[in-house]
């Protein structure tokens, strides 16, 4: 299939989604994936929010890509901040780099940082969207493009499921679409500064995540799978 197909098909069903399930959120991490989407989203005036985490931890190069976000597209991003008092419980129990010591420790984390903030994000919508590819790594092969999300209780979409890393790329590249400038020193998915890394030549595009932990494990709660869970 061709780049323009794959394109048609994404927007074909960022539409439905905006149509039958209104209102349909989409989740950024402002990772490569997710520029392609809001690029998408704001280009053809789709009724779609889109929001991203900050968990407090991320590197300066995301925030400036949030600002540069705004000024090329004129509209802002939607951040999401952790709760104070669950952050300060987590650091006092496991310490403020406890992610490294402990795998309890890291989920803690994530769970504080990421997860309770994505719920209170996806409250009363009925379909969130995310720039989810299977070829990203192990945890994500059975990526659908529409799925029901038993955890949050609503439909997630992946719009971008079969697209390759070259896909994802050569859209960037031909629409001119900001991105993170940690992409251009070998970092291939991007999350919090102190548990994100480059990948090495022939790892998976998600290594350089948690790289510390076991393949399998390498997701924080926000896409777990039955099969990743
Ligand atoms: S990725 Fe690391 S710093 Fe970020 S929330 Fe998870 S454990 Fe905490």
């Amino acid at each position: 299939m061709s780049l323009e197909q794959k394109i048609e098909e994404a927007l074909s069903v960022l539409r439905r989604a905006s149509q039958d399930f209104d209102p349909t959120v989409m989740a950024s991490s402002l990772g490569a994936e997710d520029m392609v989407l809001t690029d998408l989203i704001w280009k053809n005036d789709l009724p779609v929010e889109i929001f991203t985490l900050d968990t407090g931890r991320l590197p300066e190069a995301t925030h400036r890509l949030l600002s540069l976000v705004h000024d090329h597209y004129g509209k802002a991003i939607r951040v999401y901040f952790p709760k104070s008092e669950d952050v300060e419980q987590v650091v006092s129990q496991y310490g403020i780099n406890g992610f490294y010591h402990h795998m309890e420790g890291r989920k803690a984390c994530c769970r504080a940082r990421k997860v309770a903030v994505l719920q209170r994000a996806l409250q009363s919508r009925r379909a969130w969207i995310t720039g989810l590819r299977r070829e990203q790594s192990p945890t994500r092969q059975s990526v659908q493009t529409v799925s029901w999300d038993e955890e949050h209780g609503l439909v997630k979409l992946s719009p971008l499921a079969e697209w390759t890393r070259d896909d994802v790329w050569e859209y960037l590249r031909l629409y001119n679409v900001p991105y993170n400038a940690l992409h251009d020193q070998g970092y291939t998915s991007i999350g919090c500064a102190p548990c994100t890394r480059a990948v090495r030549e022939g790892e998976d595009e998600r290594a350089g995540r948690w790289w510390w932990e076991h393949p399998e494990s390498r997701e924080c709660g926000l896409h777990l799978t039955k099969e990743s869970a």
